[in-house]
């Protein structure tokens, strides 16, 4: 049915609407949230804060309800004083920047740095939102690969941002959904190298193996350098809606600009505040699941499966010739974990050790079925 005809008194469709070009036929971000029992598939931490955390974020809401009328603090000072107190390497407040997630930082970076007639290269596979932004903000969206093992060749990369001369390059480390980890040779090389900003997106960094640096540690080095962090993973925040980046305070004026007028609200600002009040106890199970997710990998190589390298709260795993198959067969036992990456790859979070436990023995059972859990032949 068309809705042109009657398009003032029908619900329009989206093809009734002018949406962008480019825009249609594009799905919304989608990880299914379904109600299943054991859920290992967008990398959350499976242990919600604990009743003293809880009793303190409630406390601190109830203190900002009574001044709700009146707009946040816009440049929220005192919750970006915390994160860099958090941080470490001696930053300050004029160096972090805060937004609702590390995605909407993403989005501000490409708004700011990017645009009609401009470029964002990252290594490929990658993080699966950056192209949707780069989509949203008209940036030209390009990706050089990485080795087969999904580390990054410092010198093809170095050769593919001269080549493009992006204005933005998107380093994910430890990336997602690989969960390799980047050299912090290889990141310094790219700093060098790029003609324009360089964002080291450390999403997972606090998973990391002993002895992995962080980017942090490049700042001094490179004017054009951000890193990127969130709340919602190690720190078990996801819910809160806090992500942030240190750069120099050039850079963060950048976003300034193109931030939206009071974007953190006064209720996401004052429970950020306690949650870093409370670091520790948010950061607490973060060995426990370090320790749950190489187990995981060793398992699952003992099962003769492929397994990336992991310094995420993921593994990377597979291959199989019907990937969706073998998703669809755990969530039939419910288990939900997460179809992406490249082809034959299925990406599952690291849950608590029961649910680790459902699911290598759902995945087991699964493997004893050669229909459902044939490989791919072997050579990549
Ligand atoms: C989960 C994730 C983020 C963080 O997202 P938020 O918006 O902060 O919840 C950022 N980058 C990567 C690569 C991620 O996987």
């Amino acid at each position: 049915m068309s809705g042109s005809s009657n398009a003032a008194t029908a619900r329009p469709t989206l093809a009734d609407l002018p949406l962008r070009p480019e825009l249609v036929g594009e799905e919304p971000y989608g990880a299914p949230q379904l109600e299943v029992a054991v859920q290992l598939n967008v990398n959350e931490n499976p242990y919600p804060p604990g009743p003293e955390v809880v009793a303190d974020i409630a406390a601190a809401v109830a203190t900002v309800a009574g001044r709700l009328n009146r707009y946040p603090d816009r440049d929220a000072w005192a919750l970006r004083e915390d994160l860099a107190r958090y941080l470490g390497h001696g930053l300050t407040a004029d160096q972090v920047w805060a937004a609702n997630g590390s995605n909407e930082v993403m989005l501000q970076v490409l708004q700011a740095f990017g645009g009609p007639g401009r470029s964002a290269l990252s290594f490929a596979p990658t993080y699966s939102m950056y192209p949707e932004y780069a989509r949203d903000t008209h940036t030209r969206w390009l990706t050089a690969p990485r080795r087969a093992d999904f580390t990054i060749d410092p010198q093809e990369a170095v050769a593919a941002v001269k080549e493009h001369a992006p204005d933005v390059v998107f380093v994910t480390s430890p990336n997602n959904p690989t969960g390799t980890a980047v050299a912090l040779e290889t990141l310094a090389d790219i700093c060098a190298a790029a003609p324009g900003v360089v964002v080291v997106d450390e999403a997972y960094v606090e998973f990391a193996r002993t002895g992995t640096p962080s980017a942090l540690a490049l700042l001094p080095d490179f004017p054009r350098l951000a890193v990127s962090r969130t709340m919602s993973k190690a720190f078990a925040f996801a819910g809160g809606r806090l992500g942030y980046l240190a750069a120099a305070p050039a850079f963060v004026d950048a976003l300034r600009i193109v931030r939206l007028p009071y974007h953190l609200s006064a209720v996401t600002q004052a429970v950020a505040r306690v949650a870093l009040a409370h670091a520790d106890e948010m950061l607490a199970h973060v060995d426990l699941l370090r320790t749950e997710r190489d187990q995981l990998a060793t398992w699952l190589s003992e099962q003769g499966l492929e397994v990336a390298a992991s310094d995420a709260n993921f593994c990377l795993f597979g291959r199989f010739a019907d990937r969706h198959r073998v998703w669809q067969a755990l969530l039939d036992r419910d288990v939900l974990i997460r179809e992406t990456g490249p082809d034959g790859w299925l990406r599952v979070s690291v849950g608590t050790h029961e649910e680790m436990a459902t699911f290598t023995s759902a995945l087991r059972q699964i493997l004893d079925d050669p229909e459902i859990s044939a490989r791919k032949d072997a050579a990549r």
